[in-house]
């Protein structure tokens, strides 16, 4: 299954994404590329491309509602990290139904997550 986030991006292209600025401070465990940020304010950072609008992250690759990934998952904010995609995690994501509206994309529903390759279904029940 490819999972839905990689066909969608829309919240990297809606949200301001602030967040504090030790983590973009190495000595301090921050691994938040700093020059993909802009100060906000004395106390948060901003990714470049979502603080005014149009929203899209500087690190977003791709085309939103066709393919689109993170260039720097690995290292993206703790507040890209809260965003759950809706029913992911078995209830609707307010953030994520948001993003997809506004970009004209129909909302997650618990059948996105279904693996059609039956590799996550439940084992079938045993006969007596
Ligand atoms: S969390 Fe939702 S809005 Fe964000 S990329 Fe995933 S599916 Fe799209
Ligand atoms: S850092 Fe990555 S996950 Fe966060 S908004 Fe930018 S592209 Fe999206």
């Amino acid at each position: 299954m490819l999972h839905p986030c990689l066909r969608c991006g829309a919240c990297c292209a809606h949200f301001r994404v602030a967040f504090h600025w030790s983590e973009a401070e190495s000595f301090l465990g921050g691994e938040v590329p700093a020059e993909l940020t802009a100060k906000l304010d004395p106390h948060r950072l901003v990714m470049r491309g979502t603080e005014s609008k149009p929203v899209r992250c500087v690190a977003l690759q791709g085309e939103v509602g066709v393919q689109a990934s993170c260039g720097i998952y690995a290292q993206r904010p703790s507040v890209c990290r809260e965003v759950a995609p809706s029913w992911e995690f078995g209830e609707a994501s307010a953030q994520c139904d948001k993003a997809r509206l506004v970009h004209g994309l129909p909302l997650l529903t618990p059948q996105d997550w279904i693996d059609p390759s039956g590799a996550g279904a439940p084992p079938l029940p045993r006969s007596a």
